[in-house]
């Protein structure tokens, strides 16, 4: 598939790609990931999944686009996806990555809020995509207090249904949340999405770039309560987002509301201990909530 992979390369760069080598890239949690070299040295990355990932490439390379083209936070190019086979692929810009240069995460903080500060039409976005490997509805909607409620938690819960698993305290905590915006309106901001620290790099230059989006329009709390579930973001990052776009106080207690989404999809993705964490959330935010 990879010479098919190279064709569409060369098509869609109007160049003579011809592949020299292709090499796996170890990291993603979905899919095949590879570098591919032409004969003259050019290089690219490209990730492959079975056809029915087409839909969310296209997904990736949109938000991928969207992104870059607010000239914030910095991102791989898209630069084709496609069929072949039975295969899906996607290619963009190779980033060769070093180690964080010392400032490099700062520079994330203040790019992704930069990226946050940029106010969006509405909440949800122009199409669905994915989270990890689930379906994430983007419906678009002006009431944000709603688009969570229906198409993160709710959703998520239902999908946690069909395996059996029920948990305690949801009615409650959906009807709640509103509590949780009391003293806060959310602007809508394109997200990153799936922001934990395997989706983020610094290249050969120190210079910090995401990769891997999930995006759509929503509270920027969102992405900042996700770079806390798994670690891997310094204090540095902390203080260089809130010196461009300070966050709310109100954000402690929102960040387990966030994540409960999170730990819903994990519980729904792989099982297991997830449900505890999701269960032990929900006990928290209705304490806040009583
Ligand atoms: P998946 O969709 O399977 O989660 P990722 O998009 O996270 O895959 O990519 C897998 C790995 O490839 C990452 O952990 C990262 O190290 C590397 N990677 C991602 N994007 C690029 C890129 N544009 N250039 C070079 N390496 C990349």
């Amino acid at each position: 598939m990879w010479e098919d992979v190279a064709t569409a390369i060369a098509k869609k760069t109007q160049t003579s790609f011809v592949l020299h080598s292709e090499s796996n890239i170890a990291g993603g949690c979905i899919n095949e990931a590879r570098r591919l070299e032409s004969t003259t040295g050019e290089v690219y990355f490209a990730k492959a999944n079975s056809a029915g990932f087409l839909r969310l490439f296209e997904a990736e390379a949109k938000a991928l686009t969207e992104i870059a083209s607010t000239r914030t936070v910095r991102v791989p190019d898209p630069v084709c996806h496609g069929i072949s086979g039975d295969r899906s692929f996607l290619v963009m810009e190779f980033l060769e990555t070093s180690r964080d240069g010392g400032s490099a995460q700062r520079k994330l903080g203040q790019d992704l809020a930069r990226l946050h500060r940029m106010e969006q039409p509405h909440f949800g976005w122009k199409i669905d995509n994915a989270i990890g490997a689930t379906n994430q509805p983007n419906p678009a909607s002006d009431d944000w207090i709603e688009f969570y409620r229906e198409h993160r938690l709710i959703h998520q819960f239902e999908l946690a249904q069909k395996k059996g698993q029920f948990f305690q305290g949801i009615e409650l905590l959906l009807e709640r949340l509103p509590n949780f915006f009391s003293e806060y309106k959310p602007i809508p901001s394109l997200l990153h999405g799936d922001l934990w620290g395997g989706n983020f790099a610094c290249d050969t230059e120190g210079q910090p770039y995401v990769f891997d989006p999930a995006s759509y329009y929503g509270d920027r709390e969102a992405d900042i309560a996700f770079t806390y579930m798994f670690g891997g973001f310094s204090t540095e990052f902390y203080k260089g987002y809130e010196e461009i776009f300070p966050l709310d106080p109100g954000f402690e207690i929102r960040k387990n509301l966030y994540n409960l989404y999170h730990e819903l999809n994990h519980y729904n993705l792989f099982g297991g201990e997830y449900a505890r964490s999701a269960q032990s959330s929900i006990n928290h935010l209705l304490a806040y909530s009583p």
